[in-house]
């Protein structure tokens, strides 16, 4: 399993600096993890948007969805484009229409639509992917990725909770958000990320979404966690654990 930093900037995008957005890939399966503003052209320097096979959406706030409308314009605009499932909160697809167009199935006829709610479950190709409802100031998932050779786990934006412990439970790579430099309703601290991957007893985390408040070279680290923090382009094999 491989996975790559689209973007993961907050709460809008700068020159080079997406926002959130995470491709992961097995074989010839190709997921992204959120598509917040300024991921959907990051993606195209590593695939062409036809070869994902699957979108997968924590929650509708701008630097996580926002590219949703940039996909939705790539298949009204691109001939047999194919209709690429997307797990999102429930209402995303009505959100995205309004956006879009009065029609109200413009988007059913172009994704194909699915809604999250806790525990659901999909297998897609060789992945799994388990959502968990995490505590955010919108409805909110995280999710755990599993495959035959790995597992990971996003947070999505959470507050520290016990469903996203159960979601990093001995992954090989916990991707969780530090948006808040103080502990706070609705985002983590990187101190509480530690902790979480701790207690889940993951092998490695890669701390993103970092506030801006937070200097990214003041590394939070813990004895026996390695520890990164994000950046476009930053890319994880499970091959290459550490
Ligand atoms: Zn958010």
């Amino acid at each position: 399993m491989d996975l790559t930093v689209l973007g993961c900037a907050t709460p809008y995008p700068r020159p080079g600096q997406p926002c959130s957005g995470y491709l992961v890939s097995e074989s010839d399966t190709h997921l992204v993890l959120d598509c917040g503003s300024g991921t959907f052209a990051a993606l195209q320097t590593h695939l062409a948007p036809g070869q994902v096979t699957a979108l997968w959406i924590s929650h509708l706030h701008p630097d996580h969805s926002a590219d949703l409308l940039a996909w939705s314009n790539w298949a009204l605009n691109t001939q047999n484009a194919p209709r690429i499932p997307v797990y999102g909160p429930p209402g995303w697809a009505r959100r995205l229409d309004q956006m879009l167009t009065d029609d109200s199935a413009l988007v059913d006829g172009i994704f194909e639509v699915h809604e999250l709610r806790d525990h659901h479950t999909v297998a897609h190709g060789p992945l799994t992917l388990t959502a968990r409802v995490v505590e955010h100031s919108v409805p909110g998932f995280g999710v755990r990725v599993e495959s035959p050779t790995a597992r990971l786990a996003y947070s999505g934006d959470t507050e520290p909770c016990p469903a996203l412990v159960d979601l990093a439970r001995d992954v090989d790579l916990f991707v969780c958000e530090a948006g808040t430099a103080s502990p706070s309703r609705f985002h983590t601290t990187r101190e509480q990320a530690v902790h979480t991957a701790i207690a889940a007893g993951a092998k490695q985390l890669l701390l993103t979404h970092l506030a801006s408040a937070l200097d990214p070279d003041a590394l939070t680290t813990a004895p026996g966690l390695a520890t990164t923090v994000a950046e476009p382009g930053w890319q994880w094999s499970s091959g290459q654990r550490g």
